[in-house]
């Protein structure tokens, strides 16, 4: 493709990378040389920059941080060992999603072109920062917030959209253990709870730190009116297999993230022959079918992890018990997945997104 938009390259004078050993390489904690900067001013998108990794400078007065305009997306782009190739895992479905967060929190879309170029050209920069090595990955975070300097409270008219990455080592996979929030909510019908923007995380570590004290590592959150209905658990969607049937909460509430994970593995259990339902599941549904021995997976999807195995749910009353060794079916999905995202399966639904 002829590349239209004006993408002004500065390089860094050196690298950093010999200073983060493979093994150190920890989700979130390093970041790569440079980052894709983009301001939002007078209507429009401009000073489109791939830039040495700095500081940024705002206001104190920055509206993002006293009202919370402030949205973010997560990829992953993984280097396939044998050709080398460094492929994004369906940034196209990152991209979507990150522009109906933003018309929620009343901030600009992000067009395509500057998303998807902007996101490949840093990436072409910082190519050898994507980790040869199985399990690893390198971490996108795409993000968009507020500037004005102005602390009335009105949607600002200055944005910036900038793009790090992150080097991630493999996620360990401990089988979770999670706590069914019946307390507190992380999102309501007509609230915020589809739109990756920043509040809906600082407003779910209080309840989260307070499962963890408990000996627990997440929450599953219920619905907001009734504490009845499963939703989702920290940053990942959740899926429920009575037998050869999975079932996940459905998406037209709006108060749930729409993972592409979850997407994908929706496909993937359709491939395997597994029926999908995705409809309202009540916890009550769940511990009963539990107590027939009916329910024999529960599982999260999410981009950081891929797939986690729960070995634990409970609730007040009840106590659920997992022995993911007798599984079949969340480690077969994870095992497709797995292939696909690192290039080592038949990629026969077009998901990876070609960097060069
Ligand atoms: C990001 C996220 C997910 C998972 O989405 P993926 O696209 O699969 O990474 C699920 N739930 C919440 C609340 C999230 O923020």
């Amino acid at each position: 493709m002829i590349d239209a938009l004006d993408i002004k390259i500065t390089r860094a004078p050196g690298s950093k990378l010999s200073e983060v050993p493979i093994e150190k390489m920890m989700f979130g904690k390093n970041f790569s040389d440079h980052m894709f900067v983009a301001d939002y001013i007078d209507g429009h998108w401009t000073n489109l920059e791939v830039k040495p990794y700095q500081p940024v400078m705002i206001s104190p007065a920055c509206s993002a941080i006293h009202y919370g305009q402030s949205i973010f997306e997560g990829i992953k782009a993984f280097r396939n060992l044998d050709t080398d190739e460094v492929k994004i895992f369906r940034p196209l479905e990152n991209f979507r999603r990150f522009n109906n967060s933003a018309r929620r929190m009343s901030m600009p879309d992000v067009p395509e072109e500057i998303f998807m170029e902007g996101m490949k050209r840093l990436i072409q920069v910082d190519k050898e920062w994507a980790p040869a090595k199985l399990d690893y990955s390198l971490y996108i975070r795409p993000f968009m917030f507020a500037t004005d300097a102005f602390i009335g409270v009105k949607p600002s008219s200055t944005y910036k959209f900038i793009i790090i990455l992150s080097p991630t080592g493999p996620y360990y996979p401990k089988p979770l253990r999670i706590f069914v929030e019946e307390k507190y909510v992380r999102a309501v019908e007509g609230g915020v709870g589809f739109a990756k923007n920043a509040g809906n995380y600082g407003a779910a570590m209080y309840p989260t730190a307070e499962a963890q004290r408990n000996g627990y590592d997440q929450v599953l959150w219920t619905d907001a009116c009734e504490h009845k209905y499963v939703q989702e658990c920290g940053t990942m969607n959740v899926f429920f297999l009575f037998g050869n049937t999975a079932v996940t909460p459905p998406l037209d509430s709006g108060t749930i993230l729409a993972g592409v994970t979850r997407m994908s593995v929706i496909e993937l259990l359709h491939e395997m022959g597994v029926e999908v339902e995705e409809r309202n599941l009540s916890i009550q549904e769940v511990k009963d079918r539990y107590k027939k021995g009916e329910l024999t997976e529960v599982f999260g999807t999410g981009t950081a992890a891929a797939i986690l195995m729960v070995a634990e749910l409970s609730d007040k009353e009840l106590t659920m018990k997992f022995d993911e060794g007798k599984w079949k079916i969340a480690p077969e999905v994870k095992k497709k997945l797995d292939a696909i995202r690192q290039g080592s399966g038949e990629d026969k639904y077009g998901w990876l997104y070609n960097v060069d």
